[in-house]
C-alpha cells in the first residue's frame, strides 16, 4: 500500500493545534521502509506548562466535570463512534508508524479501543460504594467519588492508540482533565485522537497532547507541581524515574510496567491448543507486548512433542510487508529494537542455549531496511539466565522442561515481574492451584493474551501498580470524599468536654 504524503502533526493544547516553543521537530519514520510518515514538534518544559495550565483551567471552571451526565456520556460514546468510523485511516497510520501488521491494528487494537471507551462511558453512570447511613449515631455519612484534577498520562509505542485509550477512557469518564504524552516514535495517532475528541464535542483544554522526548516532556510532567496524578505505561526503569520525580508534590501514581509472562503446559493439556496459544501469545505484535508469553514451562513427558509442534507453528508465521495481505508479522519498532532482541538471543546462544528456530533478521524483498526479526525459540536456557529473566520485548520464546507441579509454579514465580501468566491443563485442581499460587495480576487458564474491558489489567511486583480497564481503573482516577452531616442541631456535644470544660453531670 502506498505511503500517503507525510505531514506535520502539531501538538494539541486548549482545543487547538499548537506549535512548540522550540524550533525542533521529531521525524516519525516507517520501521519497514524508513520513509517519513510525519513530524511532530519536540515539546519543551514551556509546552508542558501551557498544556497543564489549559488542563487546570478546564478543571477549575468545571466545563467537563460538571457537564450534565448524559452529555458527558454522549461525548465519550461519540468519540468511540468516530474511532470506529476512522478505523481504517487510524490503523493505517498506526501500521505506518509501528511497522506491525495492519490486520492486527485494524481488527484487534481499534475494535478493542472503542469498546474500552464505551465501557468507561457506561461506568461513570454506576458509581458504587458504601451506603449513606448514620454510622456515628448522630450524623449522616455519605461517600462522594470525585475526579482528581489534572492527570498527566505517558504512553508507550507498542500499542500507541490503544494504550492512549486505556489511559484517557477512565480519566475523562471520571471528570478529570488530561495532558497526554505519546511515545516519541509513535505520536501520530494520538494527535489524531485529540482532534477526534474535539470533533466529538470534548470541551477545550480537557484533553491536551504534548509530543516530545520522555526525558524532557515526560519528566516535566512527572515533576510538575500542578499535576495531581501521573500515569505511565512503559518500562519498569522509567517507572522508577517517574516515581522519584512525582514525589515533589506527592502525586498519585498509576504505573503499568514491564512483564515476563510464564506459560505453563501440564502433561494433560490439549497440546495443539497450547502450542497455538503459545505461538499467538509469544508473537503478538512481534512480542512487543507486556503480557506476551516469554517463558514456556512444559511437563517433561510432553516436552518434545510440544516443542516440535511449536517449531512448526513458529516457522509457519509469515514475516513481511506490514500491509501485505499474507503478512502475519511486520517489523519491530526500530532497528535498535532488532539489535536489542538479537543481542539477547546471541548472548543466550553464547551461554549454551540452542536456537530451535529463528534467531536472525530475515531479508524481505523490497523492504531491505526493514526492522524484521524471525520468530525465535530458545531451548536449553537456565532458569536464572538473562533470556529467562529479562524483558526482551521481541518475538522470542524460551522453552524449559519441568518435572513437578511445584517446580513449574516456583519457576514461573521466579521473576521480578508480575503482570500476566497462563496455565494449560484439563485438571481443575491443577488450574485452581495455579490460579492461587501464580503471583501475577492476571492468570489465564487454557488461553493467553485475552483481556476484556470489564476486567482489570495490571501488575504485581515490578510490573507496577494500578489497574487499566474495568471499574478498578475508573476508581484509580477518582478520589473518595467522606461527607458527614450533623443531625441533632445540639450546640454542646457530649464529647466536647474531652477538649474543653467538664464532663456533663460531673
Ligand atoms: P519506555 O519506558 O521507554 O517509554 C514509555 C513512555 O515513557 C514513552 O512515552 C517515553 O517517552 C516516556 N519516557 C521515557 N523516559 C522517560 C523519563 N525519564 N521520564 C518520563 N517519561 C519517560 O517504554 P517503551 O519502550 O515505550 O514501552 C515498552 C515498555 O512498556 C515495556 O517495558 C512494556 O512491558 C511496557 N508496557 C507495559 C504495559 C502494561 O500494561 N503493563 C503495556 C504496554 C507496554
Amino acid at each position: 500500500m502506498a505511503l500517503e504524503v507525510a505531514r506535520d502533526y502539531l501538538m494539541f493544547i486548549d482545543g487547538a493545534p499548537a506549535a512548540s516553543t522550540s524550533e525542533a521537530w521529531i521525524d516519525v519514520r516507517s520501521p519497514a521502509t524508513r520513509e517519513l510518515v510525519g513530524r511532530v514538534p519536540a515539546g519543551t518544559e514551556a509546552d508542558v506548562d501551557r498544556a497543564v495550565a489549559a488542563a487546570r483551567a478546564s478543571f477549575r471552571d468545571g466545563r467537563w466535570r460538571n457537564l450534565l451526565m448524559p452529555e458527558r456520556v454522549a461525548i465519550l460514546n461519540r468519540l468511540a463512534d468516530l474511532i470506529d468510523e476512522h478505523a481504517d485511516e487510524l490503523a493505517r497510520l498506526e501500521t505506518l508508524q509501528t511497522g506491525t501488521a495492519y490486520k492486527l491494528r485494524r481488527d484487534s487494537d481499534f475494535a478493542f479501543a472503542s469498546d474500552n471507551l464505551r465501557f468507561f462511558a457506561t461506568q461513570v453512570r454506576h458509581l458504587e460504594g458504601k451506603a449513606a447511613a448514620e454510622y456515628s449515631g448522630s450524623h449522616t455519612s455519605m461517600i462522594r467519588r470525585e475526579p482528581i484534577g489534572v492527570c498527566a498520562q505517558i504512553a508507550p509505542w507498542n500499542y500507541p492508540m490503544w494504550m492512549a485509550i486505556w489511559k484517557i477512557g477512565p480519566a475523562l469518564a471520571a471528570g478529570n482533565s488530561v495532558v497526554l504524552k505519546p511515545a516519541a516514535a509513535t505520536p501520530l495517532t494520538t494527535v489524531r485522537l485529540a482532534e477526534l475528541a474535539r470533533e466529538a464535542g470534548l470541551p477545550d483544554g480537557v484533553l491536551n497532547v504534548v509530543t516530545g522526548r520522555g526525558e524532557v516532556v515526560g519528566a516535566a510532567l512527572a515533576a510538575h507541581m500542578d499535576v495531581d496524578l501521573i500515569s505511565l505505561t512503559g518500562d519498569s526503569a522509567t517507572g522508577q524515574k517517574i516515581q522519584t520525580l512525582a514525589s515533589a508534590n506527592l502525586k498519585r501514581l498509576h504505573l503499568e510496567l514491564g512483564g515476563k509472562a510464564p506459560f505453563i503446559v501440564y502433561a494433560d493439556a490439549d497440546l495443539e491448543a497450547a502450542a497455538r496459544g503459545a505461538t499467538a501469545g509469544a508473537l503478538i505484535n512481534g512480542g512487543q507486548d507486556c503480557t506476551a508469553a516469554t517463558r514456556a514451562y512444559v511437563a517433561r513427558p510432553v516436552y518434545e512433542r510440544f516443542l516440535d509442534r511449536l517449531v512448526e507453528l513458529f516457522e509457519s508465521v509469515r514475516v513481511g510487508d506490514p500491509f501485505g495481505p499474507d503478512t502475519d508479522l511486520g517489523t519491530l519498532i526500530s532497528q535498535a529494537q532488532v539489535d536489542r532482541v538479537d543481542g539477547f538471543v546471541q548472548r543466550a546462544r553464547a551461554a549454551g542455549a540452542t536456537i530451535a528456530t529463528g534467531g536472525y533478521r530475515p531479508v524481505v524483498s523490497g523492504f531491505e531496511q526493514g526492522a524484521f526479526y524471525r520468530p525465535t525459540i530458545v531451548v536449553g536456557a537456565a532458569q536464572d539466565s538473562e533470556i529467562v529473566q529479562s524483558e526482551v520485548f521481541g518475538p522470542v520464546l524460551a522453552v524449559l522442561p519441568f518435572d513437578t507441579e511445584e517446580e513449574a509454579l516456583t519457576m514461573a514465580n521466579d521473576t521480578k515481574y508480575g503482570l500476566a501468566s497462563s496455565v494449560w491443563t484439563r485438571d481443575v485442581i491443577k488450574a485452581m492451584n495455579a490460579a492461587r499460587t501464580l503471583n501475577f495480576g492476571h492468570v489465564l487458564v487454557n488461553d493467553h493474551l485475552m483481556v476484556t474491558s470489564e476486567m482489570p489489567h495490571g501488575g504485581f511486583k515490578q510490573s507496577g501498580f494500578g489497574k487499566d480497564m474495568s471499574s478498578y481503573s475508573f476508581e484509580e482516577y477518582t478520589q473518595v470524599k467522606h461527607v458527614m452531616i450533623e443531625l441533632t442541631g445540639v450546640a454542646e456535644k457530649s464529647w466536647h468536654y474531652t477538649i474543653f470544660g467538664d464532663k456533663p453531670g460531673s
